[in-house]
């Protein structure tokens, strides 16, 4: 199993942001700002565009809804989305509170929280989702 997978399956640690039968969102460790959220599928897919469109389809909707708890949290002027998938091969969707498009370059520097403020960030996220 992934390193995704088994954060999905809660076999290795991660500050949860929201969860249901299918997918799972959680912080990205190294974020670049607050609230930076990865979506995945619990089924281990590497590839986003090999999904099947109905599960596909699910996947947004959930992700859909993890943006509007992330807003919720934490204001912004829109929440981006980004897929790469250059580094973990287990499709994901990266969630980003945007105050300018500055937010989005994954080239820029990763904040470094600590575990209390990851904790923090990830129940102020999971309490909206769970409105
Ligand atoms: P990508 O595959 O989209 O290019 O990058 C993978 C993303 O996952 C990176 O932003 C990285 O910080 C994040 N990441 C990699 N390993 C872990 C991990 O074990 N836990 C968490 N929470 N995030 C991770």
């Amino acid at each position: 199993m992934g390193i995704f997978a088994k954060i999905a399956a809660g076999e290795i640690p991660s500050y949860k942001c929201a969860e249901n039968d299918e997918f799972y969102a959680f912080l990205d460790i190294n974020p670049l700002v607050k609230g930076h959220t990865l979506v995945i599928p619990r089924r281990e897919v590497d590839y986003i565009f090999d999904m099947e469109d109905d599960e596909l389809a699910r996947f947004e909707v959930f992700a859909k809804k993890v943006a509007v708890a992330i807003k919720a949290a934490f204001p912004c002027v829109k929440v981006g989305q980004a897929v790469l998938g250059l580094e973990v091969p287990h499709a994901h969707i990266h969630l980003i509170p945007m105050q300018s498009e500055k937010d989005m370059n994954f080239a820029n520097p990763k904040l470094s929280l600590s575990a209390e403020e990851m904790q923090e960030i990830a129940c102020k996220i999971y309490q909206e989702f769970s409105k």
